[in-house]
């Protein structure tokens, strides 16, 4: 099972993808969490990705085409003898452009796989705003907050393990503005592009966390 979880920025991809992994037994694969791994441990890749991230644009296609085929090829679920059998992989916040989108089906194909479901977690702009703004999330165990709609019960504090919670810096106001337009005008068209393989299916990504789960996973199992 290979499945792209999609959806503008805050759509709640973060929150559901590793629950949906851990539930259908599969890799989770998020690129802004593997950029945001290389930025802190001070690589060359992470320095040059940081520019394009602060400022809420997206690391050039070459740079993220390159990222995910070393990451892909280092799971077995990717395709060809066995792989029906393999964990799977939700693949989080790629492909974020048409040419990330026929790079991966290239690569996929190569190995005889494909991907199964496109999923979009459809939320109105102004709660992907309203969400952004207070969007908090544990240093050490990632887990995620809202520093107004789900606090922790200490301030600046993880309930899970006791560890800092951060904000982004693109999740400031103006990183957020041009994160969305970004989206419209880049990966909005990715949708047209799975939907034209008849491999889209669009949830609404609005109710509580736990509501938006049992969608995602019934769109998982069509
Ligand atoms: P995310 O955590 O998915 O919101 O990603 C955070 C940031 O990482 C994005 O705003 C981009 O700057 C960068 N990024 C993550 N995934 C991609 C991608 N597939 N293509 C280009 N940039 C990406």
């Amino acid at each position: 099972m290979r499945i792209v979880l999609m959806g503008p920025p805050g759509a709640g991809k973060g929150t559901q993808a590793p629950r949906l992994a851990e539930k259908i037994n599969a890799h989770h694969i998020s690129t802004g969490d593997m950029l945001r791994a290389e930025t802190a441990a001070g690589t060359e890749l992470g320095l040059m990705a940081k520019k394009f991230m602060d400022a809420g644009d997206l690391v050039p296609d070459q740079v993220m085409i390159d990222m995910i085929a070393a990451q892909m090829a280092t799971q077995t679920a990717v395709g060809g003898p066995g792989a029906d059998t393999e964990p799977g992989i939700i693949l989080d916040g790629f492909p974020r452009t048409l040419a990330q989108a026929e790079a991966l089906d290239e690569a996929l194909q190569a190995t005889g796989g494909a991907i199964d479901a496109a999923i979009m977690l459809d939320v109105e702009r102004d709660e992907l705003v309203r969400r952004l703004a207070g969007r908090a999330t544990c240093a050490n165990c990632k887990a995620p907050y809202h520093l107004t709609f789900s606090p922790p019960s200490k301030e600046g504090v993880c309930d899970n393990c006791g560890g800092n919670l951060v904000q982004r810096p693109d999740d400031q106001p103006e990183a957020v503005r041009h994160r969305l337009h970004v989206y419209d005008d880049q990966t909005a068209p990715v949708l047209d592009y799975y939907r034209a393989k008849d491999k889209l299916t669009v949830i609404d990504g609005a109710g509580a966390p736990d509501d938006v789960f049992k969608l995602l996973l019934a769109a998982a199992r069509r």
